[in-house]
């Protein structure tokens, strides 16, 4: 191409923009005021004070002036009150010699209402550095400005539903390696908006530590062949407190297969797992308690018709003390013993299912007392242990089961016996009390620690080697039925206390 630069005879300059310009197609400033004519943006010329000299026309179609109602004006109408102070400041500006700058505002429609308008703005200076006029260049952004709003107001319902769902969103992005963590993940977290290092080692110290293995597998899975998960597991909060959550994870890759993104939500579902938790709990209750309901009918079941062999065998046993030769006598005493053990055991088993009851009869209760001391005096005074009671001179009457109070009493008599191998006294205290009567079995023996207390009247629960953990279950439940009940206190070394209290049957009671 040579020489083809030589047919205008000169070289021309290469801004196309300059008088001669490079494509010969004559001057092009001669098209400005077609350009001005259709321009989209309002292109204003003013004065420093901001009183309009021109404006393009498409002020008409942007706001519905005509450029000659504007001219000659100030644009104090114009703008939002709230935005005037743009112009303000834009004038300071100049005045400091800023003669470039741009902001966004409010612009009044003739019609009633705004715009939003981004303006551009330059000075035009004479030789003698004086402002001359002010050029703007105002931009419709109304619909941009609209759509963005509407973004934030449906992030912000968006953040809304996440708080009160308790829902946390993350998204850690592959490309940037960077982790973001909404608000509420922040909150689950128990930490301040904002404070959280993504780094795994210091979200992993965020995870309960029996779950952070189980934590960090799924993570190391995840960088690798991820697969969408739904788990749970438990975080610890700075205040050392534990919450339950559940997360759900997915990611997003190239077409190459790369990993892009991974994002998930978390949500805090301690309530609803501590809800689980105490049903569970109650259903076992339930279930031991049904299981302990069947156990005690069978057991009843099978004592009741031992009860009556056992009748025929301890009479037969005590007959023939007379006609056994002396030195086979012990035999017989021993066979004795250990019948009224089993008799004991079997009493007590066929109260485990029928409901002990008041059936009504009046007692006196010193009566009641009395049986039961002499049922337990044998093995007492094998022990070296003495009875006394204390009653009030006229006793108090009681509504009840003779046989099965005594039963009572019989049982709470004999553990505190058995308390004592060094033999002492047990007390026997009755008094009266508006509507009860009160027994209180006073004994000196070794007493019970108080973890034990808790589990006194649970079946099976006994510390003795021939103990059947019965004795205190039944007394319970026939005070219970009685309308009653039994409270025990104990000082280890010093002895223990057992209080009964029954509804007292008022006047002479018949
Ligand atoms: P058992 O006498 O067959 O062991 P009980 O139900 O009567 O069953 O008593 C349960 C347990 O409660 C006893 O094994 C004993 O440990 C404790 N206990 C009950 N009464 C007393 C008491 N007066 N002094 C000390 N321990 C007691
Ligand atoms: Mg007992």
């Amino acid at each position: 191409m040579g020489n083809s630069t030589t047919h205008h005879g000169q070289h021309e300059p290469q801004d196309g923009f300059s008088d001669n310009n490079a494509w010969g197609h004559g001057d092009v400033t001669a098209l400005y005021p077609v350009i001005l004519e259709h321009s989209q943006d309002i292109i204003t010329v003013s004065k420093l004070d901001g009183t309009f000299v021109y404006l393009t026309p498409s002020v008409q179609t942007a706001l519905g002036y005509l450029p000659s109602e504007l001219v000659g004006r100030t644009r104090d109408d114009w703008y939002h009150p709230e935005d005037v102070s743009h112009w303000e400041q834009v004038r300071q500006q100049i005045m400091e010699g800023k003669d470039q700058g741009s902001f966004t505002c409010r612009l009044r429609r003739k019609g009633g209402g705004y715009g939003w308008f981004e303006v551009r703005f330059c000075a035009v200076r004479d030789g003698s550095g004086a402002v001359q006029w002010v050029i703007s260049f105002a931009r419709d952004v109304t619909e941009r400005r609209e759509l963005e709003m509407a973004l934030r107001r449906s992030r912000d319902k968006l953040s809304h539903a996440q708080r009160i769902a308790k829902i946390g969103y993350w998204e850690w992005d592959a490309q940037q390696q960077s982790l973001y963590w909404s608000d509420e993940m922040y909150a689950i977290w128990g930490l301040p908006p904002g404070q959280f290092v993504g780094t795994m080692e210091a979200y992993l110290s965020t995870i309960h530590p029996e779950d952070r293995d189980y934590v960090s597998r799924l993570m190391r899975a995840g960088m690798e062949g991820f697969r969408p998960f739904d788990t749970q597991f438990r975080i610890l909060l700075p205040d050392g407190s534990i919450r339950h959550i559940q997360a759900l994870g997915d990611l997003d890759r190239d077409v190459a297969g790369r990993l892009l993104r991974m994002f998930g939500t978390v949500q805090d579902v301690t309530e609803r797992k501590l809800a689980e938790l105490r049903l569970r709990t109650a259903e076992e209750q339930l279930r031991k308690s049904e299981r302990l309901a069947a156990l005690g009918h069978l057991a009843a079941g099978i004592a009741h018709e031992i009860r009556n062999p056992l009748t025929t065998l301890k009479g037969f046993t005590q007959l023939l003390q007379g006609s056994v030769n002396p030195d086979k006598q012990s035999f017989l005493r021993i066979m004795l013993d250990e019948l009224t053990q089993i008799e004991r055991i079997v009493n007590d088993l066929v109260l485990l299912a029928k409901p002990a009851g008041a059936e009504g009869r009046a007692q006196r209760m010193v009566d009641i007392l009395e049986r039961a001391m002499q049922e337990t005096e044998p093995e007492a005074a094998a022990g070296g242990v003495r009875m006394e009671m204390r009653a009030p001179s006229e006793s108090p009457w009681v509504k009840c089961s003779p046989g099965q109070l005594s039963q009572m009493f019989c049982n709470i008599l004999r553990n505190a016996v058995q308390a004592m191998p060094n033999g002492g006294v047990i007390q026997i205290v009755v008094t009266e009390a508006a509507d009860w009567v009160v027994v209180q079995i006073i004994d000196e023996g070794t007493g019970i620690p108080d973890e034990r207390l808790p589990h006194l009247g649970e079946p099976f629960f006994t510390t003795k080697e021939r103990g059947t953990g019965l004795g205190l279950m039944v007394s319970y439940r026939i005070a219970e039925a009685h309308g009653g009940r039994i409270d025990i206190e104990s000082q280890v070394g010093r002895g223990t206390t057992v209080t009964v209290s029954l509804p007292r049957l008022g006047g002479q009671a018949l």
